[in-house]
């Protein structure tokens, strides 16, 4: 067998290391196809295509930079009313995460088991990543609820520098 020498690295930690890319995107690809069939969910390809462009690197992408891509590769332009619908559905079943303060997505590493995270987002270069470890968020609900207040939604956003921009 011709396999690569190259050591994969800890899926959860890897934005802000070099690593082989193509190895998140066929593992958040792989398990996407899994999760849907387990809760009788279709990954249609449009569903797949725009989960794979979410995933084009470990920055967030607007619905607009997804819609741009597409149409890069493609004769007829996409409306936009179907990407919306399709990162819905991602959304729903937690392959992706809306980061709010930049209105834009990325992937999920973990999408396995429901969660909501917390993310460290370079303020330089937008890489983000996201925390294995979310169960501060629920800490923070726990703590939310003791006020009397409800919850809806909880994302935890850390903003800095990452190690390749704090070099420059
Ligand atoms: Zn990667
Ligand atoms: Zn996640
Ligand atoms: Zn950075």
């Amino acid at each position: 067998m011709n396999q690569s020498t190259e050591t994969h690295p800890d899926i959860t930690s890897s934005a802000y290391i070099s690593h082989d890319h193509t190895c998140c995107i066929d593992n958040a690809l792989g398990q996407a196809a899994e999760i849907c069939q387990k809760r009788g969910q279709r990954l249609t390809p449009l569903r797949k295509q725009v989960l794979e462009l979410v995933w084009d690197s470990h920055k967030p992408v607007g619905a607009y930079d997804v819609l741009a891509m597409m149409s890069r590769d493609q004769e007829r332009p996409t409306a936009p009313p179907t990407v919306y619908r399709a990162l819905d559905f991602l959304l729903e079943q937690g392959l992706i995460h809306r980061i709010a303060s930049l209105n834009a997505y990325i992937g999920c590493h973990c999408p396995g088991h429901p969660h909501e995270g917390i993310f460290l987002i370079c303020k330089q270069c937008r890489t983000t990543q996201e925390l294995p470890d979310s169960s501060a968020v629920v800490h923070l609900r726990k703590q939310a609820g003791s006020t009397g207040f409800q919850t809806h939604h909880a994302l935890v956003e850390l903003t800095g520098l990452c190690p390749a921009c704090q070099e420059q």
